[in-house]
């Protein structure tokens, strides 16, 4: 009920459903959960309902803080390496995993109606164009239940000349699927596992659903990528890697990019993260049944997210958590050593950082220490229209801007050796710094987070 509170005046018709007059309900036809919908009912996913017999979306334009990240935060990495995403999160999910990442805005019963933002398509492209940043991400809590909101704004993007990346757990029905494709460019999909039992129990979806849905992409001129959180007692067993890695090989192919990801405890699921010999162990079998590309993701450490070329061996993209480096790639996209093409789909390496600003006193500072659980941070926004930011690591010196579209920003880690970073602007009130747990999460100001970890 907490979304007709929070947006009944701008609730929507929904797209993909039927009236059941038998039943006296409608039934949603957007994602495999088919919900069956009395009036004044809500969906599973908290956020389509049943309105006078007529299945109403009421998430239209509602969303958390838009953020700047790069694109490898989503599981991306043959795609314009190092590019400036903008990242858009909503809220609800047509799942509940119960180690889910992003609870506190994928289950609309916790959340903070403070952590909302209210965006229409045209607002969120102006802040793609005013910040120069040429791809949007729907992300974080799964892009499936904001299905309305993310075609108006996708098809705007679409003639603006701006890419449109689609991070999920893909569980969809085939006709919504279709018409995302004809808009979406990267689809970074999220499979949890191969075990149906786990899709059953853990995360209340079920697997073909998942596979089929993988498999509409594989035929499409999409950019496809997959991931796999690496979830400790529930999808960790050599088995698991094996046969994820097999079903990828032998149905869409072994060039597809697979990230085998760390998790961190949360929501339902308490047991410690994931071991790095897991996501290695993952990693040695994805290869030896014959994945040409797998990335592990939620590790900061040398190798374990570089790009080889497939004919001669050499290191054509080095990684370090998002930190994205040419290593070997010519300016036409080939392997510098032996001319082979590269497995990567376009090349950019653009600086994040931007110009210095001018006239700007950066005199207060904190510094934020990385430790082996915090490699990442959110820079929040928390008053004033434009706030400059100078970041200090490694012995360089990085600029970055907020203003009153875009509130949030990721930095990261960007070397083994650097054990810091300092962060200054004109008054340190004006942000808040929170640690990112995993490269998915967004964590939001509430009393879910240790509250000692921010600056104000
Ligand atoms: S999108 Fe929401 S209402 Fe529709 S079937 Fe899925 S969970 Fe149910």
């Amino acid at each position: 009920m907490l979304m007709r509170e929070i947006n009944n005046g701008n609730r929507r018709i929904a797209k993909y459903w039927y009236k059941d007059k038998q039943k006296n309900a409608v039934v949603c036809k957007l994602s495999p959960r088919n919900c069956v919908i009395k009036d004044g009912q809500m969906g599973f996913c908290g956020v389509r309902g049943n309105v006078i017999g007529e299945l109403n979306t009421f998430n239209y334009g509602v969303g958390v803080e838009a953020t700047i990240e790069t694109i490898e935060t989503e599981a991306v990495y043959h795609f314009y390496p190092g590019t400036r995403i903008l990242s858009l999160g909503n809220v609800g999910c047509m799942m509940s995993c119960k180690f889910c990442q992003n609870w506190t805005t994928s289950q609309v019963k916790h959340l903070n109606k403070n952590n909302l933002r209210f965006y229409t398509p045209e607002e969120i492209i102006d802040m793609a164009v005013e910040n120069n940043i040429g791809v949007i991400s729907w992300t974080y809590n799964d892009p499936v239940v904001w299905h309305e909101f993310v075609m108006d704004t996708s098809k705007l993007a679409k003639s603006a000349g701006i890419k449109v990346l689609y991070k999920t757990a893909l569980y969809i029905e085939p006709e919504p699927l279709a018409e995302l494709i004809e808009v979406v460019d990267i689809f970074s999909v999220s499979l949890k596992s191969m075990n149906p039992d786990m899709y059953r129990k853990f995360t209340k979806g079920r697997l073909d659903p998942v596979l089929r849905g993988i498999l509409q992409i594989a035929k499409s001129n999409c950019h496809l990528e997959i991931s796999q959180l690496i979830v400790t007692g529930l999808n960790d067993s050599k088995e698991d890697a094996r046969k994820s890695a097999r079903w990828i090989v032998e149905n869409i192919g072994d060039h597809i990019p697979l990230h085998f990801v760390g998790y961190h405890p949360a929501y339902k699921y308490n047991k410690p993260r994931t071991p790095l010999s897991a996501l290695l162990s993952a990693r040695d079998i994805a290869k030896s049944e014959g994945i040409k590309y797998c990335y592990l993701g939620n590790v900061y450490r040398d190798d374990v997210s570089n790009t080889y070329c497939d004919k001669c061996g050499s290191l054509l993209v080095q990684r370090f958590g998002l930190t994205v480096k040419n290593a070997g790639l010519s300016e036409d996209n080939k392997c510098l050593k032996c001319g082979e093409n590269s497995p990567i789909n376009g090349i950019e390496f653009k600086s994040q950082s931007g110009l210095k600003p001018e006239g700007i006193l950066f005199n207060d500072e904190k510094s934020f220490e990385w430790s082996s659980e915090e490699n990442s941070l959110h820079i929040i926004q928390q008053r004033g229209d434009i706030i400059y930011i100078k970041v200090e690591r490694g012995g360089g010196i990085e600029y970055y801007e907020l203003n009153k579209g875009i509130e949030r920003l990721i930095l990261s880690k960007s070397g083994k050796e650097e054990k810091f970073i300092k962060i200054y602007t004109e008054n340190i009130d004006d942000i808040a710094i929170v640690p990112v747990l995993d490269r998915a999460h967004y964590p939001v100001l509430n009393d879910s987070i240790d509250k000692s970890k921010y600056i104000n």
